[in-house]
């Protein structure tokens, strides 16, 4: 028998491209390709590209640059370009990098064997009306405890500086019937932990059971509480505007649904939200935090936020301060504004980078200190934890808290996937550290 043939992936951006990169590998193992963790060493290159902002889109290119000597000393060596930049730049890609073999958008990525063995089209970026989901092969094969599960792509939100819209397109929900399956197939692989991902999840609508019409995703997690073996759920990303009122609700009454939310905000100043195109307030977005907090009162909550957005002063940037302040968040992402290429925010004049720089700076440290202060007030307190991995140290574990929190614990007993009772007994600068109580 043939050695398999070696398949090296490089995936950039959000959890959606870490499940894409995952279905791709999938699909190319039914073809013979196993993963290898060497460029050096592969038959096929794959870079699953993110286009979200200009330093995202720019490192395929470099890296496409690194990649020229091993091509120039291996001919039959394959590259090829997946995911966003693929999506947005298609044939540019190659007149730019001439050794890229192939270029596939993401929403085109079940095709992808198929281009590799040379029977269609070297650069797709159509958006087939096939689903690609129902053409990739089932999940197999061994994997750890936690899971991403894509249940909705696309959104129809367009934001003044997102490009998701574009690449991704409009707004396309799975139906529960393959989404519950899959589930139930990571269960059955010993996933515990899933997290169901969508550009705008709770903007969820996908065809229900039976004849039941579209399902929110409220009605969605719903279901999938009952999936038994399966101890928790999460979902993420969610727009502000798209919580309703049963999933504030579900946040109450599902025990399997964690206590931690991504919202994302952006901005505190009502005069940036509304250049955004957010469609809300502050005064909204606050409000719905607290309806949050009343459904659930310990949930630890996070955020995206941009700094430097045309036209943001002084008093807006205090504003978006003063917000933080107000929820007091667990966690949070923040991001200098980059203008893109094709977005209604592209050609309008920045704060500068200096003035970004200086914001970015100040907001991060806001968000440690709060971070930090969420981190310890678990101290002492007994939280649930599910093991992912083995620590650095002997007889350590290193898993998740049921509020996303990373927790180390001495446990020489300890096995991957179990879900424990630790107590927790100190905070460090990312992390919690305890000792365990009982399965
Ligand atoms: N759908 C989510 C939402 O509504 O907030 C987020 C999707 S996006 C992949 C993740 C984050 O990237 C956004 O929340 C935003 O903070 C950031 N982002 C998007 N476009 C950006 C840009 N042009 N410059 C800087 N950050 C950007
Ligand atoms: Fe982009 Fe999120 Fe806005 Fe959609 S809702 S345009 S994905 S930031």
């Amino acid at each position: 028998m043939s050695d398999p043939k070696k398949l090296f992936l490089k995936t950039y951006g959000c959890q959606m491209n870490v499940y894409d990169s995952e279905r791709m590998a999938e699909a190319m193992a039914a073809d013979g390709y196993v993963l290898t963790e060497s460029a050096e060493d592969a038959d096929l290159v794959l870079l699953n590209t993110c286009h979200i902002r200009e330093k995202a889109s720019e490192k395929l290119y470099s890296d496409l640059g690194r990649l020229r000597p091993l091509k120039a000393a291996k001919p039959g060596l394959k590259i090829g370009v997946a995911g966003c930049v693929a999506q947005a730049e298609g044939a540019e890609i190659k007149r730019r990098m001439p050794l890229v073999d192939l270029v596939v958008g993401s929403q085109a990525y079940h095709r992808l064997p198929a281009m590799v063995r040379g029977e269609g089209a070297l650069i797709d970026t159509d958006f087939p009306v096939e689903d690609k989901f129902d053409l990739l092969p089932v999940r197999v094969g061994s994997r750890g405890p936690v899971a991403f599960l894509t249940v909705q792509e696309g959104c129809d939100k367009f934001c003044a500086f997102c490009v998701v819209p574009y690449t991704r397109g409009a707004e396309v929900s799975r139906p529960a019937a393959r989404i519950i399956d899959e589930a139930r197939g990571l269960v059955a692989r010993g996933v515990r932990d899933i997290t169901l991902l969508g550009q705008n999840v709770n903007a969820y609508h996908g065809a229900g059971l039976g004849a039941a019409g579209d399902w929110t995703l409220s009605r969605l997690l719903r279901e999938m509480a009952q999936i038994e073996g399966l101890a928790r759920l999460r979902y993420t990303t969610s727009h502000p505007n798209d919580m309703d009122d049963d999933l504030i609700a579900a946040h109450g009454d599902l025990p399997k649904l964690m206590p931690y939310l991504h919202l994302p905000v952006q901005s505190g100043s009502d005069r940036v939200l509304k250049a955004m195109n957010r469609k809300h307030t502050a005064a909204q977005y606050l409000a719905l935090v607290a309806r949050i907090r009343r459904a659930r009162p310990d949930i630890l909550l996070s955020s995206d936020f941009i700094v430097g957005f045309p036209g943001e002063t002084d008093q807006d940037f205090e504003d978006t301060l003063a917000l933080i302040r107000a929820v007091g968040f667990g966690a949070a992402y923040s991001f200098k504004y980059s203008p893109r290429p094709g977005t209604p925010a592209w050609e309008k004049a920045g704060v500068g980078s200096d003035v970004a720089d200086a914001r970015l700076l100040q907001l991060q440290a806001v968000i440690t200190t709060q971070q930090r202060a969420a981190q310890e007030l678990m101290v002492g307190r007994t939280v649930g934890v599910l093991y992912e991995k083995p620590g650095r140290m002997p007889g350590q574990m290193v898993g998740k808290s049921d509020h996303l929190q990373a927790v180390h614990v001495t446990d020489h007993a300890g096995k991957v996937g179990e879900l424990v009772q630790i107590r927790v007994l100190a905070s460090s600068s990312n992390s919690l550290s305890g000792e365990r109580i009982s399965a």
